[in-house]
C-alpha cells in the first residue's frame, strides 16, 4: 500500500517531509535540520524563507499574479528582461529574455531560435545541434536530444535527435602523457571535425554549460578552450547556446559563468538560481543579432507558454536579483567559493576515496575513485554516490549527487553548492559533516 499519493522521483526511496526553511537550513516535520549544502538542486541560491522575497510574493499577488502573454505584459516582466540586459555583458550589446518556466524550456526554446534565425535568411537545412557528450540540458525531447545524460536518454532513443557529440574538456580524465591545455584543444578541434562531418549547412548551433555541472561533476575549462570554440563557430556560422540554467546567476563567482571566459554567447539560457526556487521561472537571453532578422522576417518566436513573463514569477525573481545585488552575493560566492574548495581539498587529504576536487565559486565538484593513482572509478553496482548522499542526510546534511562522465558518466560524484549567503561557520559545519559521511561510507564499505 503507498502511503502517499504523490507520485516522488523513485518508488523505493522514502523522503523526509520539509516543514520549513530558515537561511540555510531545512527543517523536516519531526523538527529534524538539514544544511542545505547544495540548494536543492543548485538552485536555493540566497537561502529560505528571506523575509524580503516573502514581502515582494505578497505585494505581487495583492496586485496581479497572472496575465496572458499574448493579451497583456506586466511591469515585474518588463522590469526583469530590463535588469537581465543590464546585468548581461556590455550594456551597448543588448540581450532581450524570453521567459519560461523551467531549464529545460529555456534550452528548447534556445534550439528553436537558433533554428529560426538561419531559416529567416533562408538556411532550411541549419537544424542540427551540436553538444557535448557529457553534458545535461533538461528532460523535454529537444533538450534531452542536446543532452549526454545515458540514463536518461536510453528509454526514449529512438524519438530523440540524432545530434553529433564531442567530448568534453575532462583534464582529470586526459591520456597521462597530454597536458590539460593541449588535451582541451584537442576537445575544442573536435567541434570543428564534427561540423565539417556533419556539414556546416545543417549545423545551427552548439550548446554548453560553461561549466558542466552534474553529469560530469562540475567539469571547469580554460578560457583558451571557450575563444577557440567561439572561433570554430564563428568561422563555420554556428551559433553559440551558454546553458547557463546552473551556472548563471551569481554561482560561481561572476553574474554569468561566461564572464569567466570573456565570450559572449549568441544565446544564454537560465533558470534554478534566476528565482533563487521560489518561483518557476526561466530565461532564453538572446542577442540583438539574433532577433534582428526575425523582426524584421516573420516578426515573432515559435514558442512560450500559458505561464511565460508570469508577473507573479517576475516579480520573485526581480527581487531575488535585488537582494544579490545589494548583499554582494556575486563576490561573496567567489570569496566563499575559494575558501570552501580549500576546505575540502584539505578534507580529501584524510580521504582517499576522494579523487578530485575542483569548482569555480560555490559550485564545487567532488569526484571518487577507488584508486587515487589509477584514478578506477568504483564499479557501478556499489553506488557509492546514493550511497554518500544518504549518508550525508542521516547526519544534516544535504548534497547533490552528480556522475562523474566516464562513458555515459558512470563514475561516482557530488556537488556541493550551498547558498551563497553561507557563512565561514555554516561551512566548516558543512566540511565537518561531509568529512564524518565520507570516513563512514569508507569504513562500512571497508575501503
Ligand atoms: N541545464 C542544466 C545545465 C541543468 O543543470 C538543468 C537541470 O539540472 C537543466 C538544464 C534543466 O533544468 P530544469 O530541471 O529546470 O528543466
Amino acid at each position: 500500500m503507498n502511503d502517499s499519493w504523490l507520485i516522488k522521483p523513485s518508488f523505493d526511496d522514502v523522503y523526509p517531509v520539509a516543514a520549513y526553511g530558515e537561511g540555510v537550513f531545512i527543517y523536516d516535520e519531526h523538527g529534524n535540520k538539514y544544511l542545505d549544502g547544495s540548494s536543492g538542486a543548485v538552485t536555493a541560491s540566497i537561502g529560505h524563507a528571506v523575509p524580503e522575497i516573502v514581502e515582494a510574493v505578497t505585494e505581487q499577488a495583492r496586485k496581479i499574479s497572472f496575465v496572458y502573454r499574448s493579451q497583456f505584459t506586466s511591469q515585474p516582466a518588463e522590469k526583469l528582461a530590463e535588469k537581465l540586459n543590464d546585468l548581461a555583458f556590455e550594456a551597448d550589446d543588448p540581450y532581450y529574455s524570453f521567459f519560461v518556466n523551467s531549464g529545460s524550456e529555456a534550452n528548447e526554446t534556445a534550439l528553436k531560435i537558433a533554428v529560426q534565425y538561419w531559416q529567416e535568411q533562408g538556411m532550411y537545412r541549419k537544424h542540427k545541434i551540436i553538444s557535448r557528450w557529457t553534458s545535461y540540458h533538461g528532460i523535454t525531447m529537444g533538450a534531452l536530444s542536446m543532452s549526454g545524460h545515458t540514463e536518461r536518454r536510453k528509454r526514449f532513443a529512438p524519438m530523440l535527435e540524432d545530434y553529433p557529440g564531442i567530448s568534453p574538456p575532462y583534464c582529470y580524465r586526459r591520456p597521462a602523457q597530454e597536458s590539460c591545455s593541449d588535451y582541451e584543444m584537442k576537445c575544442a578541434d573536435e567541434l570543428d571535425a564534427a561540423i565539417r562531418r556533419t556539414g556546416a549547412e545543417q549545423v545551427a548551433a552548439f550548446i554548453a554549460e560553461p561549466i558542466i555541472g552534474a553529469a560530469g561533476g562540475v567539469i571547469v575549462p580554460s578560457a583558451e578552450y571557450y575563444k577557440r570554440i567561439k572561433e570554430i563557430c564563428d568561422h563555420h556560422q554556428v551559433l553559440f547556446i551558454a546553458d547557463e540554467v546552473m551556472t548563471g546567476i551569481g554561482r560561481t563567482g561572476k553574474m554569468f559563468a561566461m564572464e569567466h571566459y570573456g565570450v559572449k554567447p549568441d544565446i544564454l539560457t537560465l533558470g534554478k538560481g534566476m528565482s533563487a526556487g521560489y518561483a518557476p521561472i526561466a530565461a532564453a537571453l538572446i542577442h540583438d543579432r539574433i532577433l534582428e532578422p526575425i523582426r524584421k522576417g516573420s516578426k515573432a518566436i515559435i514558442g512560450g507558454h500559458t505561464y511565460s513573463a508570469n508577473p507573479q514569477s517576475s516579480a520573485v525573481a526581480l527581487a531575488v536579483l535585488t537582494f544579490i545585488e545589494k548583499h554582494q552575493l556575486v563576490d561573496r560566492s567567489a570569496k566563499n567559493g575559494e575558501y570552501l574548495v580549500n576546505q575540502l581539498r584539505n578534507m580529501a587529504l584524510t580521504t582517499p576515496i576522494v579523487g578530485d576536487v575542483r569548482g569555480k565559486g560555490l559550485l564545487i565538484g567532488i569526484e571518487f575513485v577507488s584508486h587515487l593513482f589509477t584514478k578506477t572509478p568504483f564499479p557501478k553496482q556499489l553506488n557509492l554516490t546514493r550511497l554518500l548522499v544518504e549518508k550525508a542526510r542521516d547526519k544534516g546534511l544535504l548534497i547533490y549527487p552528480a556522475s562523474a562522465g566516464i562513458e555515459g558518466g558512470d563514475g561516482d560524484a557530488i556537488i556541493v553548492s550551498p547558498p551563497l549567503t553561507i557563512n565561514k561557520q555554516e561551512m566548516d559545519t558543512l566540511v565537518k559533516l561531509l568529512q564524518d559521511s565520507i570516513h563512514e561510507v569508507q569504513r562500512d564499505l571497508m575501503l
